[in-house]
């Protein structure tokens, strides 16, 4: 498994183990308080990840819980260009402001490095369905790499997304429910969780994984120096103005 270690809560530290709470720590629920996961490594040795002959995003496989004998569900994501803003930079007074070009994915958005691993984890647990609650990209993300897996997939969404998002979706091959509202996709997709085992892709503390490796692939290109800064927090623009990607992820040392 590489360097990863757990998957624990941010609050009471109670560890996942080998248990699969989709809605949080089960702990902190009993004394009523929602709380997520973190995850923990311990990098005592680490190196930059090499060449392993592994594609894209799984060049960083030591950071996830994926078994030897599992192959990666991957369709090209990663190892997107990380551009120079020469002009912006210079306006904000800054000598090295990168642009991470995430559109450069298969399905345009950085969502696919999330739905890539979480494809591989749904076809290591044997998972009977993948779902997801979603309005857009992450959706349709889920949809082609559930494809790729060859697992069925149906995304949860509301009337008033986009008939072009809703396209896409079912032309990756997922079933599309539209829901009356954003609160009945969650309280559905929830009952069909927890009742027909079906692995959910929003909400799930497995992305987090993908989410780490993020910082790892933006500083790749550069120096070592550059390292332990860009780990802690990162600042990624994406040229189509995805969110600022913040990683909370706890390193240890043994
Ligand atoms: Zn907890």
């Amino acid at each position: 498994m590489g360097y990863f270690q757990e998957v624990r809560c941010v609050r009471c530290g109670h560890p996942l183990g080998d248990g699969r709470y989709y809605e949080g720590c089960p702990i902190c629920q009993e004394a009523g308080v929602n709380s997520n996961y973190t995850t923990v490594y311990d990098v005592t040795g680490a190196k930059l990840p090499g060449q392993n002959g592994e594609p894209g995003i799984y060049r960083f496989r030591d950071f996830y819980p994926i078994s030897p004998d599992v192959a990666p569900v991957s369709i090209g994501e990663g190892n997107t260009p990380l551009l120079k803003l020469e002009r912006l930079g210079r306006d904000m007074g800054l000598n090295n402001l990168y642009a991470k070009d995430e559109t450069r994915n298969p399905t345009l958005s950085f969502k696919d490095r999330l739905c890539s691993l979480v494809a591989t984890m749904a076809r290591q647990q044997k998972a009977p369905a993948l779902t997801i609650s979603s309005t857009g990209n992450h959706g349709a993300a889920m949809a082609a790499y559930a494809a790729a897996a060859e697992i069925p997939c149906i995304v949860f969404t509301v009337p008033y997304v986009p008939d072009a998002m809703k396209t896409l979706m079912q032309v990756y091959g997922a079933y599309v429910m539209v829901c009356p509202t954003a609160q009945d996709r969650w309280t559905i997709m929830g009952q069909c969780v927890r009742e027909l085992g079906w692995m959910p892709a929003s909400g799930f503390q497995i992305r987090l994984l993908a989410a780490t490796a993020m910082p790892l692939t933006a500083t790749s290109p550069l120096p070592l120096r550059f390292m332990s800064s860009w780990v802690e927090r990162l600042l990624l623009f994406s040229l189509h103005l995805q969110p600022i990607a913040t990683v909370s992820t706890v390193f240890t040392k043994a």
